[in-house]
């Protein structure tokens, strides 16, 4: 991986930020874009601009091809069975919201339980707190170690027949922590339970195999790896997605319409009510063209290689907190960190006046911040285009942060 020539496919790293060349440690919140997705979204616009599925005429076929390309190229990257079994998605969030409503509304009852872990980001907590308000399902929690793992005996001990659904994130956004996906399915599906697994930090950074982790559903956004916001992913087993009702009803998901009723096209075009997000998909296609090129072992390794840096370099400096699992325990591209007695705006603030972007905050995630007993947090993350000097940058611009802050 030539990481400089790398940076030349991103065009924002020509911008100055207050000064200084743009050092961005931001791509957990949402990741940069190269020229090869930015002109792919512009080649649909300029040449193949119309709606999908519907047209007889030629550009129409041009985006339909396009639009169901792109389905085939997110398949392939998650080694789904089938490109049916992908659903595109506004993101994340969406995807979450879709299945809690589509499936968990309609199956949970009283007496059930939905397991979840207490780090998790609001997008995949506040949906289940929603299945659990109207069907009278029990949410419950798994214990996390100081050092926001979880162990699988407690995982195990958690889950009981009563579990309908487990829902977790297979890395943190908060605390980088990476959860063993495939021991956990093996456990819930043993219990008859169903594991929906936000990818929205895990797909954009490693190799991601739903067969292999046999989870049952996969949610994940194309904004935090290379491609447009806008657009997301559902992936779902196909039985599951045959049950599962569609969130959105008009336009495009329907088969027969009659004045009383009507019935569905199957998945995925089920999910996809209305015009769908159709240059969003292409751009994400285009996105998982330039991840797959690269290679996703080698962006795993130049991520977490990143982050392990970064988190021992913070980890020497007096007066810095680093949280998440501890320096040679494999964690995500990510370091979450606090300068003691400075509150991370303040600290975010300074960085920025050295060109370096990091995000403070809470992190969507306000139950883990109580448990890490801090108002909020400042979190460098690191992707395919960042290099040891970001973090000599980081390191640096902390260094006048501390002085400034005395
Ligand atoms: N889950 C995790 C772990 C995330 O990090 C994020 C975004 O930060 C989301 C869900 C929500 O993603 P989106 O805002 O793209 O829907």
């Amino acid at each position: 991986m030539n990481i400089q020539s790398l940076r030349d496919d991103f065009p924002i790293f020509d911008e100055q930020i207050n000064g200084h060349p743009l050092v961005y440690l931001d791509s957990a919140a949402t990741s940069q874009k190269p020229r090869q997705v930015l002109s792919a979204i512009e080649q649909y616009y300029q040449h193949e601009n119309s709606n999908v599925h519907r047209g007889v005429h030629t550009l129409g076929n041009r985006a339909t091809e396009s639009y169901e390309g792109a389905r085939e190229k997110v398949a392939a990257f998650i080694h789904a069975p089938s490109s049916s079994q992908v659903v595109f998605t506004r993101g994340t969030t969406e995807s979450l919201n879709m299945i809690a409503y589509g499936y968990a509304r309609l199956r949970l009852q009283a007496g059930d339980e939905i397991v979840l872990s207490p780090s998790e980001h609001h997008s995949n907590l506040i949906p289940w707190q929603q299945v659990a308000r109207v069907t009278g399902a029990t949410l419950k929690y798994l214990p996390l170690q100081a050092d926001g793992t979880i162990r699988v005996e407690d995982f195990a001990a958690t889950v009981t027949d009563k579990t309908k659904l487990v829902a977790v994130a297979q890395v943190s956004n908060v605390l980088g922590t990476i959860h063993p996906i495939q021991q956990f399915a093996e456990i819930a599906h043993a219990h008859g339970a169903i594991i929906v697994v936000d990818g929205a930090q895990s797909v954009p950074h490693m190799p991601v195999d739903v067969q292999a982790l046999d989870c049952d559903f996969l949610a994940f956004s194309g904004h935090k790896m290379c491609g447009p916001t806008g657009v997301g992913v559902l992936y779902g087993k196909a039985s599951l997605l045959a049950e599962m009702e569609p969130t959105y009803f008009g336009g495009e998901m329907i088969d027969i319409v009659e004045l009383h009723q009507s019935t569905w096209k199957e998945a995925p075009w089920k999910f996809e009510g209305g015009t769908p997000i159709i240059a969003g998909a292409i751009g994400l296609g285009a996105a998982v063209d330039y991840l797959t090129a690269i290679g996703m072992e080698e962006v795993q390794r130049h991520d977490m290689h990143l982050a392990q840096l970064a988190m021992a370099r913070l980890s020497d400096m007096e007066g810095i907190d680093v949280y998440g699992p501890g320096p040679g325990v494999e964690r995500g591209g990510l370091v979450t960190f606090n300068l003691r007695g400075v509150h991370p705006h303040d600290v975010a603030t300074v960085l920025d006046a050295a060109g370096v972007a990091v995000r403070a905050g809470h992190h969507c995630a306000q139950p883990l911040m109580r448990i890490l007993d801090v108002p909020a947090t400042a979190r460098a993350s690191f992707y395919l285009y960042n290099t040891e000097n970001d973090i000599d940058a980081l390191v640096g611009a902390l260094q006048q942060a501390k002085e400034f802050f005395g």
